[in-house]
């Protein structure tokens, strides 16, 4: 199979990633998708194991992962023109009722309809800043709502149109498994709890915000902190200045690549993998350790590569190249720069001449730029058309099924975080809102 890259082909720019992958599997556009299963309804993957078509299709689903329920006939059967209509209806008999946020790497024809669109810890923030709503319909992936219900009011129901989407990273840090690491360290340091000269305890743990509110509710009851892809390196500085070790989950790159950034050795970032005793790593290599990294990833982030990058330049000389920090540390290193989803759509709106971008994050963005920016040549610098698996799971047809529940009087799929876990995780994101540089 030759990959063609999108770069070359003359294409209109059309900030819909699903009328590409359409037009690639009928043939009617030169290209490559990861998986043809792409052009099918999300519903046919809802049942099945794994994560479904897309980046994440070759990762081990966790047993026990949420499921979603059969979608209704009639969803599955509508066009896309009257999956719009409904949504668009009942979103207007709904009102101030609802508020419908949309995640940076949704499908464009979920995000037409969102009331706001960011990455996960803005749209967070906007489900605080309406309290009146009743229902928070969050069109993300599992634990962005999880985030959203820490946020938001009790009273407020937070709604993810399809349960299945998860976040395959996410999932790679299960809360047993963090449990048994920190026991593990415990043997190993000593104490937990008590400090140094300095006042540092042995191990402070650092959460990504994108890791279950279970993991953010262990760092909250272990002094530890959350961290976004904006903040991570004053998190880290908040850390080292309570810790001399940081336990780093669930994306060891984000990690790695901030630490790196701010001086660490690599020789002081021993993995933790959680299918092995001590992580994989000796007792003399996690006492020498300035970082401990979980071994997770994105599968989305994972996919680029320093090839890509070369190529790029070879092919469009004077291009920037800009990754997201989840990508490898090679492909951080070869790059422009490397910044948040935040930071990659400042960068693009701040450029003042046309120039060429090749960027390194998800499909649906980097399309929805391309769109966005005609003055730009933008193009993803994954030639195969790839989304996130797991967001590529809200459907519009999703979407419209829990709108018309909610105007029927019923709340479907909400998303709840138990209090014994909400209230630690909600002190971890309020220690991460305090942290300063
Ligand atoms: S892009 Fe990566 S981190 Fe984001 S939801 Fe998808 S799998 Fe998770």
């Amino acid at each position: 199979m030759t990959a063609t890259a999108l770069s070359l082909q003359p294409r209109p720019i059309d900030p819909s990633v699903d009328h590409e992958i359409q037009a690639i599997v009928s043939g009617d556009l030169v290209g490559e998708t990861c998986n043809t299963d792409l052009a099918a309804g999300p519903w046919d993957f809802d049942s099945r194991p794994g994560y479904g078509p897309g980046a994440s299709m070759g990762d081990v689903i966790p047993t026990g992962a949420p499921r979603q329920g059969e979608l209704p006939a009639e969803y599955r059967a509508a066009s896309d023109e009257e999956l719009a209509a409904r949504i668009r209806a009942a979103k207007a008999t709904l009102g101030d009722r609802v508020v419908i946020l949309g995640h940076f790497y949704q499908r464009e024809e979920v995000v037409e309809h969102a009331d706001y669109l960011g990455d996960s810890f803005q749209l967070a923030g906007f489900a605080k800043q309406h309290p009146a709503a009743e229902a928070i319909v969050f069109c993300g992936v599992h634990f962005m709502a999880e985030t959203a219900d820490l946020l938001s009011q009790p009273e407020q129901a937070v709604i993810l149109p399809n349960l299945a989407a998860g976040c395959s990273m996410a999932d790679m840090a299960d809360i047993d498994q963090v449990e048994e690491c920190w026991e593990q360290l415990s043997e190993l340091y000593g104490d937990m709890e008590a400090v140094d000269a300095d006042g540092r305890v042995p191990v402070v743990p650092v959460t990504y915000m994108n890791s279950s509110a279970a993991i953010k509710g262990f760092v909250g009851r272990h002094g530890g902190i959350v961290c976004t892809s904006s903040n991570a390196r004053t998190v880290l500085e908040w850390a080292f200045a309570r810790g001399r070790r940081v336990l780093f989950f669930p994306d060891q790159h984000l990690g790695r690549n901030t630490a790196k950034a701010m001086g660490v050795p690599l020789a002081q970032m021993p993995m933790w993998n959680p299918r092995k005793p001590l992580g994989g790593s000796s007792a003399a290599e996690l006492q020498e350790a300035t970082v401990i990294l979980w071994h997770g990833f994105c599968s989305v982030h994972r996919r680029f590569t320093v090839a890509q990058i070369d190529k790029a330049r070879a092919e469009h000389p004077g291009v920037r190249v800009i990754v997201h920090p989840e990508c490898p540390m090679e492909v951080v290193d070869a790059a422009d720069e490397a910044g948040s989803t935040d930071y990659i759509r400042k960068a693009i709106a701040a450029a003042t001449e046309p120039t060429t971008f090749a960027v390194g994050t998800e499909i649906n963005l980097v399309q929805r730029l391309a769109a966005e920016h005609p003055e730009h040549e933008i193009f993803c610098l994954d030639p195969v058309v790839c989304p996130c698996s797991t967001m590529y799971r809200i459907h519009p047809g999703y979407l419209a099924w829990v709108l018309e529940e909610l105007v029927a009087g019923r709340v479907v799929n909400r998303i709840t975080v138990p209090a014994d876990v909400a209230d630690p995780a909600r002190v971890a994101l309020e220690r991460m809102l305090a942290a300063r540089p």
